[in-house]
C-alpha cells in the first residue's frame, strides 16, 4: 500500500519527543511523502528543521488565520525569505476561520492575500484553511471571492503553474457547489477526519468527482483523529483511515487509490531539481 500525507504537523510541540517512533509507524504503513505545514515563525523553522533531518518529508511555510494577528514584520519577511529554500513545496497553511476567530478578520484577510501573493510569486501553490461554524458557509464564501479577486484560475497563475493546482483546499468542509467552485479555480481538495463528523455529510460526493490528478489525503496530526486513531494525537500512520474511506466513496480498490494520491502529490507539489 502506498500513501502519503499531504499535511501533517510534526513540527508541533506534541512531535518533539518521539519523532522518529512517529515517522517509523508511518513508513511501516506505506506513506512515501508527508508535508509539514508551518503555521507560524516557529513552526515554519522547525517545518524546514525536519524536513533538512529527514529528506522524505517536504516543508510549507505561511500563516495561519489563526496566528495572522500575531506574526509581525519581521516574522512575515523571515518566512517570505524562507519560501524559496528547496525543502519547501507550497505556502502556508493560510486561509480563514470564520469559525473560531482567532485573529480579527481584517487581519486574517491582509495575511491571506499577502499569503497568496507569495505563491504565485514563487510558484508553489498555497495550503488553505477555511472554516465557518456550524451550518454557515461565510467563510467558504469569502475564501472564493478572495481567490477570485486575487485571480486564481487564469492570468499570472496560469503562466506560474500551468497544470498545476495553484492551491490546495486543505482538510475540506463544505458543500459540493463550493468544491466544484474551487475545481473551477483549478485548485486541489484534500481530505482528512474531518469528513467523519456531524456536519461533513457532502464530503462523501465530493470524494467521488474530485478528479484523480487533484485529489489528495492528510491527516492534519495531531488534529482531527478519523474513527480509530487515538483522540489525543493523530498521527500520520492513521491517513490509511480516511484514504480507504474514499477509495469507498469512489468505488475504487485502496491500492489503486494509494498509487493515484502519490501521483497526485508529486504533481501538486513538485521537488525542486536540488532535492529531487
Ligand atoms: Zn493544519
Amino acid at each position: 500500500m502506498r500513501l502519503v500525507d499531504s499535511h501533517c504537523h510534526l513540527n508541533a510541540d506534541r512531535f518533539e519527543a518521539d519523532v522518529d517512533d512517529v515517522l517509523a509507524r508511518a513508513q511501516a504503513a506505506g506513506l512515501e511523502r508527508i508535508l509539514v505545514p508551518g503555521w507560524n515563525v516557529r513552526s515554519c523553522e522547525r517545518a524546514l528543521e525536519l524536513a533538512e533531518v529527514h529528506p522524505w518529508l517536504d516543508a510549507s511555510v505561511g500563516v495561519h488565520p489563526h496566528d495572522a494577528a500575531k506574526v509581525d514584520a519581521a516574522g512575515w519577511e523571515g518566512i517570505a525569505r524562507a519560501a524559496s529554500d528547496s525543502s519547501v513545496v507550497a505556502i502556508g497553511e493560510t486561509g480563514l476561520d470564520y469559525d473560531r476567530v482567532f485573529s480579527p478578520i481584517p487581519d486574517q484577510l491582509t495575511n491571506l492575500r499577502r499569503n497568496l501573493a507569495l505563491a504565485l510569486e514563487t510558484g508553489k501553490p498555497a495550503i488553505l484553511h477555511c472554516r465557518s461554524a456550524a451550518n454557515r458557509r461565510d467563510g467558504q464564501d469569502a475564501l472564493l471571492a478572495e481567490l477570485r479577486a486575487a485571480g486564481l484560475g487564469g492570468g499570472a497563475w496560469t503562466v506560474a503553474f500551468g497544470d498545476r493546482p495553484p492551491a490546495v483546499i486543505h482538510s475540506f468542509s463544505g458543500s459540493q457547489d463550493y468544491a466544484r467552485a474551487v475545481l473551477d479555480l483549478g485548485l486541489a481538495i484534500s481530505f482528512s477526519g474531518l469528513a467523519f463528523r456531524g456536519g461533513e455529510e457532502a464530503s462523501r460526493q465530493v470524494a467521488a468527482f474530485v478528479p484523480a490528478e487533484r485529489l489528495l489525503v492528510e491527516t492534519d496530526s495531531p488534529f482531527l483523529a478519523p474513527p480509530g486513531a487515538p483522540r489525543s494525537r493523530n498521527e500520520p500512520e492513521w491517513v490509511r483511515v480516511t484514504a480507504a474511506w474514499v477509495a469507498e466513496a469512489r468505488g475504487e480498490d485502496l491500492a489503486g487509490l494509494g498509487a493515484a494520491l502519490v501521483d497526485a502529490y508529486d504533481g501538486t507539489f513538485p521537488r525542486s531539481r536540488a532535492r529531487a
